[in-house]
């Protein structure tokens, strides 16, 4: 669905990507590991249509998301793909459950069923009367939650998570992972979820692992539960 061909990106003089090549199935939940500065988060930029790689392809669904303009990359952006990223992507003043409605507002929804469909997915992820709560007031926990339902009611087809888990403890951040992990499962979501955490990545059906700018296979199939 989503694919990567030897993508070399730079910021200045530093290399982020030195030919990377990564490619994931639709309905293919996939984790991305790594050290730290190795690249991951530039490679999920890159396939998310973000960033543009200095050289190399970016495909998606057939189409050459390296090739296209900014207008045509957002658009993509907003009705393909959903973003759950480490800390602070909500916005504090709005209730949690206008947080979650927001991209289908912006996608031309009306708000009563925006706000309906944005409601559905509080139970599912235990965040049961925390609807009209300020985003503000939430807890870390609670607040990637309310991320990951901002992601996923405008059922994208590729759900881009960077280190969604990062700013929280390791239980919470486990349980959030697992919500997560289930969410995208019932829905065929694909997604690319990158962790630092090597149990969250046993979740995956497949794990890589980004160094120094190149992506190398370590797991190739789900070996068990
Ligand atoms: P982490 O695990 O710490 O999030 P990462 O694997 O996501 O690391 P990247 O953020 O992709 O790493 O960074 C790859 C390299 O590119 C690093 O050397 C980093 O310093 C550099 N880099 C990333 N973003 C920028 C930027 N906006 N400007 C300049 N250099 C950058
Ligand atoms: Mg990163």
């Amino acid at each position: 669905l989503i694919e990567a061909r030897d993508v070399v990106l730079s910021f200045g003089q530093t290399p982020a990507l030195r030919g990377a090549d990564l490619s994931v199935a639709a309905g293919e939940i996939l984790a991305v590991m790594g050290p730290s500065g190795s690249g991951k988060s530039t490679l999920l930029h890159c396939m998310a249509g973000i960033l543009v790689p200095d050289s190399g392809e970016v495909l998606f669904d057939g189409r050459r998301v390296d090739r296209m303009r900014e207008p045509e990359r957002s658009e993509l952006r907003r009705d393909r793909f959903g973003f759950v990223f480490q800390f602070g992507q909500l916005v504090p003043e709005l209730t949690a459950e206008e947080n979650v409605a927001m991209p289908l507002l912006l996608g031309g929804a009306r708000r009563g069923p925006a706000l309906a469909e944005a409601r559905g997915w509080f139970p599912r992820l235990g965040l049961d009367g925390l609807e009209g709560r300020r985003s503000g007031e939430l807890s870390g926990g609670q607040a990637q939650r309310v991320a990951l339902a901002r992601a996923m009611a405008a059922r994208p087809d590729v759900l881009f998570a960077d280190e969604p888990t990062g700013s929280l403890d390791s239980l919470t951040g486990e349980q959030v992972m697992e919500l997560l992990v289930d969410a995208v499962r019932e829905n065929g979501t694909t997604a690319v979820i990158v962790t630092h955490e090597a149990r969250v990545a046993a979740c995956a059906d497949r794990e890589v692992m980004v160094r120094d700018g190149k992506v190398t296979s370590l797991r190739l199939e789900r070996t068990g539960p």
